[in-house]
């Protein structure tokens, strides 16, 4: 995918819902603002890649890129699992992500185990490819160690323009 590496930001607004966070595995969701400026050729599936929430530290995460029940599936979603433990919740945070690699298409599972298994197995993969040299330099670039309120007028603007900044960067 020519698209990737992927930069991009937004605020963590609550999900659909669907009790990711009971399986163990919560996902920060971006608004439609974030989703709608993904490029044409990012397509559905789990990705790998890097994460920041607010002026946190940068951690490893998985994305799905899904269609959303909520808009009959004709809208997309992206979901976030961070790799790491966060003592509460961050809805209204910003989130700063840059998506690096792709795992899988999207698939349907036949039990709530399997999908488990499967996520397990994601996040597996996430953490050792991340390790490479090229995929772990993402982790130390600009993009997440300039501060959060540097960005600041972005955020309130569209996220087209904040996108312009952000893959200028
Ligand atoms: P929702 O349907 O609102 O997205 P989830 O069950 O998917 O609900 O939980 C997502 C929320 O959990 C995130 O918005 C965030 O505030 C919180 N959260 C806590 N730990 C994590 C994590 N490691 N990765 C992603 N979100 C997390
Ligand atoms: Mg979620």
């Amino acid at each position: 995918m020519k698209s990737l590496p992927f930069f991009c930001r937004g605020e963590v607004i609550r999900g659909f819902g669907r009790g990711s966070k009971e399986l163990g595995i919560p996902t920060a969701n971006f608004p439609d603002s974030v989703v709608d400026n993904l490029p044409p050729d990012i397509r559905t599936g789990i990705y790998y890649g890097w994460a920041c929430v607010g002026n946190g530290e940068v951690c490893k995460m998985v994305m799905s890129i899904g269609w959303n029940p909520y808009y009959k599936n004709t809208k997309k979603s992206m979901e976030t699992h961070v790799i790491h433990k966060f003592k509460e919740d961050f809805y209204g945070e910003i989130l700063r992500v840059v998506m690096v690699g792709y795992i899988r298409s999207e698939t349907t599972f036949d039990s709530l185990e399997a999908l488990i298994v499967a996520i397990n197995n994601d996040i597996e993969e996430a953490k050792v490819k991340l390790e490479l040299p090229e995929h772990r330099k993402l982790k130390d670039d600009n993009f997440f160690t300039s501060t959060a309120s540097s960005f600041s007028d972005s955020a309130t603007t569209t996220a087209s323009t904040s996108q312009t900044i952000i893959n200028g960067h």
